[in-house]
């Protein structure tokens, strides 16, 4: 079964700019993306590459550098790679209808096989991105709920509320120009 069925069938392709999805077998750096959505519910989608498409979770807080928060991440079908850079509104009425914006973006890694520490509900990752760096944990709770959580290192503060961070890593825009269209 195509792993990415779930997200074609969920989308009317006619309707959304979002990409088709097609699985990407290409070798080299892991890409990952945090896209800020503004749909129904106001929300973070962190996308792990891995296996030739976009491992996703719903992230409704967003991520936090403090090692204290335990943020809930609901995993979701996986996206295409080409997802990793759309950025713009989702039709109303279509499935996650809303606003998105390529909130950061950049590599990650993990020590050993992401696949099986997944499989097992602990993965522990680092991030190089422009708003997110160092490292991070996965942790598996129940059925599709897990916790995403910084791990103490340089990185790690309570000093920072991600919300500061407002501007598209891709286009320098807000949500609300990334609404209204605006060409940067
Ligand atoms: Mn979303």
């Amino acid at each position: 079964m195509n792993k990415l069925n779930i997200y074609n069938k969920k989308r009317d392709f006619s309707k959304t700019k979002e990409p088709k999805g097609n699985i990407d077998k290409k070798k080299g750096m892991l890409s990952f993306v945090v896209q800020h959505h503004l749909a129904r519910k106001d929300h973070y989608d962190l996308r792990l590459e891995l296996a030739g498409t976009l491992k996703s979770w719903a992230v409704p807080k967003g991520p936090s550098y403090n090692p204290q928060d335990k943020r809930l991440a609901i995993l979701v079908e996986d996206h295409p790679i080409s997802y990793r850079s759309f950025e713009g509104t989702i039709p109303k009425g279509e499935y996650g209808g809303g606003t998105v914006m390529v909130w950061d973006k950049g590599t990650w890694s993990s020590d050993g096989a992401a696949k099986d520490s997944l499989k097992k509900g602990m993965l522990k990752f680092t991030l190089k991105g422009k708003k997110l760096t160092g490292d991070w944990a996965l942790v598996h709770m129940k059925e599709d709920n897990w916790l995403l959580i910084k791990e103490k290192d340089q990185f790690s503060t309570d000093k920072i509320d991600i919300s500061k961070y407002d501007v598209s890593v891709k286009t320098g825009r807000t949500m609300d120009e990334i609404a209204r269209n605006v060409k940067k």
